[in-house]
């Protein structure tokens, strides 16, 4: 019912997504740890050390510059800090945190007060549509562009990804954290019955905001599976390596990669 049936503009699209995180950017992090049974702290951390951010062989170790595309409240940005900074001693690694949604940005922002202060200062915030990226970021200027539980909001998702492929430098990786298909029936049947009645009903509960709730599960529903969404990565340019995605938790998300040849 968030109408996001055919015919509708991709403007008007991104401003009804634009609706819906701004009406739950207060209590998102909450209701993540309650969505995903906390499952999406797991993810994230996965995700993150796959990537493994500041690391290098040289000495002193490379500068690196990271995208982290609709970084909405800050959860990878702060861990691939984390990561680079006090896991890999690297400090010179920046990281931009982008979103189309300032409300997002102004939590992420607050949050990052609670990082030291070396990391603050390897932070910085950018609003932005990631379709339709500013020439703030240059073509070939980023070494590693980050978009978590974002992408399947993206009213243009081929359009994202020739973003992605602009601004990366050739040998930079485009990493994606996204919910996906899951293959076991089973799991796939608990999980819809969970999704489906289980996060709209704890999204009034907690958040008082079924209908953000229910557009989030549907566009989960949308978004294509795992071997379709690795065929558009191909398409917009980028090299995989073997399938090109990892499941995680039975396919309820994945992480896709490619690199920009
Ligand atoms: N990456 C964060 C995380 O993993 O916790 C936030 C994910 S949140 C589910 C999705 C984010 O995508 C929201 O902050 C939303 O504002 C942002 N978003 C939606 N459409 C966008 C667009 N076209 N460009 C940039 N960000 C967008």
């Amino acid at each position: 019912h968030f109408g996001f049936e055919d015919g509708v503009s991709e403007k008007e699209k991104t401003e009804r997504v634009a609706g819906v995180f701004h009406s739950v950017a207060e209590s998102y992090d909450r209701m993540n740890d309650l969505m995903s049974f906390g499952w999406h702290r797991i993810w994230k951390d996965h995700f993150v050390s796959s990537l493994n951010p500041g690391a290098s062989s040289s000495n002193p170790p490379k500068p690196q510059r990271i995208l982290d595309i609709a970084g909405g409240t800050g959860d990878i940005a702060f861990r691939m800090l984390h990561n680079a900074h006090v896991l890999n001693s690297n400090p010179d690694v920046h990281v931009t945190i982008s979103d189309i949604n300032t409300s997002m940005l102004s939590v992420g922002k607050s949050r990052s007060e609670a990082l030291p202060a070396s990391q603050q200062t390897a932070l910085s915030f950018l609003p932005a549509d990631a379709t339709a990226l500013p020439d703030a970021i240059a073509d070939s200027s980023i070494d590693l562009y980050t978009v978590a539980f974002g992408i399947r909001n993206f009213s243009n998702i081929p359009a994202a990804l020739r973003e992605a492929y602009r601004v990366l430098k050739p040998g930079g990786v485009f990493a994606c954290l996204e919910f996906s298909k899951v293959g076991n029936p089973l799991l796939n049947a608990a999980y819809k019955r969970w999704s489906f009645s289980g996060i709209p009903m704890i999204g009034q509960l907690v958040a008082g905001d079924r209908d953000s709730y229910q557009y989030l599960v549907e566009s989960i529903e949308r978004f294509p599976t795992q071997e379709a969404f690795r065929d558009m990565i191909v398409d917009a340019g980028f090299v995989v390596g073997g399938d090109g995605y990892e499941n995680l938790t039975g396919g309820v998300a994945a992480i896709h990669k490619g690199m920009k040849p």
